[in-house]
This record gives C-alpha cells, sequence and structure tokens, in this order.
C-alpha cells in the first residue's frame, strides 16, 4: 500500500458518518486536506543517466553496437554464427534468413537505428524490406518508403497488414534511421485464450508514428491474424527479405 493511500485512510472517521456529510463535494474535500496528503513517496524512480542522440542510457541491454556484439545474435532457426555481415552495422545478407537475439523480450523500449541501401533498387515492397518482430511474431516494417509507394499498412512504421502509420517521416535511401519503439507483450489466460492483446508505440526518426495500438495478433502475410498463446518473452528477431537493410545501435529496456 502506498503511503498517500495510507495517509488518506489515516484521515477517514473511525465511525460511519451521516451520508450527507461523507458524500462532500470535491472542492470541499479538497479545502480540509494538507498538501501532503497527495503526495505518493511509494516508488523511488532508479536514477537512469541518458544517453546522448540515441545512444544507450545506462540501465539498456546492448545488443548490437558493434561487431562484438554478433554474440547476442543467432540465426531465426537457432545456429550460430549468423551469416550477416557484421562490422559498425549488422548488414542483411540476402538468402541467408533471418536472425534474433539470444535473450527473449516481453514488455520493452527498443532503439534501432536502421538503413535501406544507397543503390535504390525495386519498387513497393521489394525496396529496402526488413522487419523488426518483437517475440519473433509482430513486425514493425522496415522499408525505403521515400518516394515509394505501396500499401499504406506495409510501408515503413507499420505494423505490417494491420496499422498505417499516422504519418510517414521517412529519409532517404542510404540515410540512418530511427525507431524507438514501446512494446507491450500480450497476455493470455492459463486456457490459453488472449486476456489483453499486444500494443505498440513507435517514434520515427523522432516522429510519433503509431500511438499505443493494439494488434489482432501475430503478423500474417496471408490471411487474418488470430492469437496463439505463447510464452511472456520471446526473442526480438530482424528480418531476412532479400534487400541489404543494415541496422546499429540496437539496444533494448525491459520494462515492467
Ligand atoms: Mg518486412
Amino acid at each position: 500500500m502506498g503511503a498517500m493511500t495510507t495517509q488518506i485512510m489515516a484521515q477517514q472517521p473511525q465511525q460511519p458518518q451521516p451520508q450527507q456529510q461523507s458524500v462532500q463535494p470535491p472542492q470541499q474535500q479538497r479545502q480540509q486536506m494538507k498538501p501532503e496528503e497527495t503526495e505518493d513517496w511509494s516508488r523511488r524512480p532508479a536514477i537512469v543517466t541518458p544517453g546522448k542522440y540515441g545512444a544507450p542510457p545506462s540501465d539498456a541491454i546492448i545488443l548490437y553496437g558493434g561487431p562484438q556484439d554478433i554474440v547476442n545474435w543467432v540465426h531465426e532457426n537457432g545456429s550460430a554464427p549468423v551469416k550477416w555481415t557484421a562490422d559498425s552495422a549488422l548488414t542483411v545478407v540476402p538468402r541467408t534468413g533471418g536472425i534474433k537475439t539470444t535473450r527473449s523480450f516481453g514488455n520493452c523500449q527498443l532503439h534501432v537505428e536502421w538503413r535501406t541501401p544507397s543503390v535504390v533498387s525495386g519498387t513497393s515492397q521489394g525496396r529496402g524490406n526488413s522487419g523488426i518482430f518483437l517475440m519473433g511474431l509482430y513486425e514493425l516494417q522496415v522499408l525505403d518508403s521515400y518516394n515509394n509507394e505501396t500499401y499504406y499498412n506495409g510501408q515503413a512504421g507499420s505494423i505490417y497488414k494491420q496499422h498505417i502509420p499516422l504519418v510517414n517521416a521517412s529519409l532517404g535511401p542510404g540515410v540512418w534511421q530511427t525507431y524507438d519503439i514501446v512494446f507491450t507483450a500480450p497476455k493470455f489466460q492459463t486456457n490459453g485464450e488472449l486476456l489483453k492483446p499486444a500494443y505498440f508505440t513507435v517514434f520515427h526518426n523522432g516522429v510519433l508514428i503509431l500511438n499505443n495500438v493494439s494488434l489482432r495478433g501475430p503478423t500474417e502475410y496471408i490471411g487474418i491474424p488470430v492469437y496463439k498463446a505463447h510464452e511472456s518473452k520471446l526473442p526480438i528477431s530482424l528480418q531476412e527479405h532479400g534487400n541489404p537493410v543494415s541496422f546499429r545501435n540496437i539496444w533494448v529496456r525491459e520494462l515492467e
């Protein structure tokens, strides 16, 4: 029980009062209260040192900051080492398959920087396509959506085939872009039924593009998504879609 609740309860009279007195208008109630009664001292926020310009804050888990961090990733089938190019950035090698983190995550704040190829080739879904799959299931689309029309719930910043981004904040091909993601994992009852869906809030290059949107289920290329109960934490995966998209400065903060 928080300090605020304790203090308010301590204020309450021992004996039941006539209804006229217990139902006071809020303004009258306020006049009888002390400022301390609405102070909450129950949870002292941890001190976190912010990073500059998207750099990881002091309590982040680094998923990719350079070639040494390739150990945090495996092929999507679980095998290692991954076949993507791992230098200052992690770059898709076409036809080698997607990759996923060795660690599992549920609710989290995720920062990812990504870059589509500077040499533009392909159109629509074929141009700079990759994706960030939270829990390996829920895709935030990565695509070159700078002067590249495709179905709107499939462009950069979409939750693939479920949510159109509020705006198109895309920078050009060959330019580093950022996603700052707040993800809430879905919850399931013990009988496997959905209790709460997954939610995404996303900033693209600092611009809010998805505001606490709920998902209908895992990402599907064909058909209507349907939730299937799964673990409360699962690896984050990056999609290989045939285009040499690069990633860097990937870090995550676990949330309750
Ligand atoms: Mg994709």
